[in-house]
């Protein structure tokens, strides 16, 4: 190939092309450093009852902790992971050091029953998962109901026999199942009835619109959200509000009787050392506002 720049000339591939196919190629040879020195960690976010402040589960976050580019976000990793089948390792990677994570926060006042939140691309769905995940929980002290899968619309949408499977076993085993960001992709209502969703998670970009300073956005927002709740209330769900970041947010949703909230007002995601030193900030007597200050 043969790239020419000027007016007449046929520019095959420009530098951005570059640019891109050498940042693909940097990302993958992150993953793959990533893998084989320990560079990958999840990062813990509480996630809080409404009803009385306490923290009653986190979850876990995919980041990886590279020594020269710093912390790399899951956007940046996922997309190529799941095109060259890296997902699956670091799946399992992401999976045990979480759940070794819950088992040190479970030796926390109060914490011994919180839950422990995965998120699990589809590519991870396979028949042996369900008896993997039972493993590590027993080695770990860890009950199974206190692990929640979630996954988003775009997992059921395939509409893969063996990703039905894989959810009907976990759910068997006792784990919960939690629809993520939920509302923002297709046909959402049908996945509550044909799956075993146990969480609804009510998606950041209607929490931020409960705030919105046009007042025709908060009025449609907020009947939006209660809509969820209602319906996600009928069929059993419990409901977690993402993305939470203002007072205001977390008093518009109590006042909706939304059982759990998480975003930045509450916590960033945190490694699991900071986490535990911030624990104590989170006494179920604290007002929101007061948490807030503690970030
Ligand atoms: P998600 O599962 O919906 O996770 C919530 C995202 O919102 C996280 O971004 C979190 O850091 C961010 N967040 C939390 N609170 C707030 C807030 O108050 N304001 C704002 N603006 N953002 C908030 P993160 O960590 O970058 O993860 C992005 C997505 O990557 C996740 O979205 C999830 O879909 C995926 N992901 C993360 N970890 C894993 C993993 O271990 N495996 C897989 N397959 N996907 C993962
Ligand atoms: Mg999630
Ligand atoms: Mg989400
Ligand atoms: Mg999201």
């Amino acid at each position: 190939a043969r790239k020419r720049g000027g007016k007449n000339g046929v520019q095959l591939f420009d530098s951005n092309m570059v640019d891109i196919a050498r940042t693909r190629l940097e990302i993958e040879q992150s993953i793959e450093q990533g893998l084989r020195s320990g560079w990958f960690t999840a990062h813990l976010q509480p996630i809080v009852s409404l009803a009385d402040g306490r923290v009653a589960g986190f979850e876990a976050l995919m980041r990886l902790d590279h020594p020269e580019r710093g912390l790399l976000p899951p956007a940046e990793i996922i997309g190529v992971a799941e095109e060259n089948g890296s997902i699956g390792k670091i799946g399992d990677c992401i999976l045990s050091k979480s759940i070794a994570s819950l088992a040190a926060i479970s030796k926390l006042d109060g914490l011994a029953d919180s839950y422990l939140a995965v998120n699990f691309s589809p590519l991870q769905f396979e028949p042996a998962l369900p008896a993997r995940l039972a493993a590590l929980l027993l080695e770990n002290g860890v009950t199974p109901a206190r692990i929640v899968v979630e996954i988003t619309e775009a997992v059921l949408m395939l509409d893969n026999p063996l990703v039905r499977e894989v959810l009907d076993a976990l759910s068997d085993l006792g784990c919960r199942i939690a629809l993520d960001d939920f509302g923002t992709g297709y046909s959402s209502l049908s996945y509550l009835n044909r799956f075993p969703v146990d969480i609804v998670k009510v998606d950041q970009s209607f929490t931020r619109s409960l705030s919105s300073d046009q007042p025709d956005v908060r009025r449609k927002s907020r009947m939006l959200v209660e809509g969820i709740r209602t319906i996600s209330h009928q069929m059993g769900c419990a409901v977690v509000a993402e993305g939470v970041e203002t007072a205001e947010q977390w008093d518009i949703l109590q006042a909706m009787d939304i059982e759990f909230a998480q975003g930045y007002l509450l916590s960033r995601p945190l490694p699991l050392e900071a986490l535990l030193e911030k624990l104590d900030d989170f006494a179920p007597s604290q007002a929101p506002g007061r948490r807030a200050a503690a970030l």
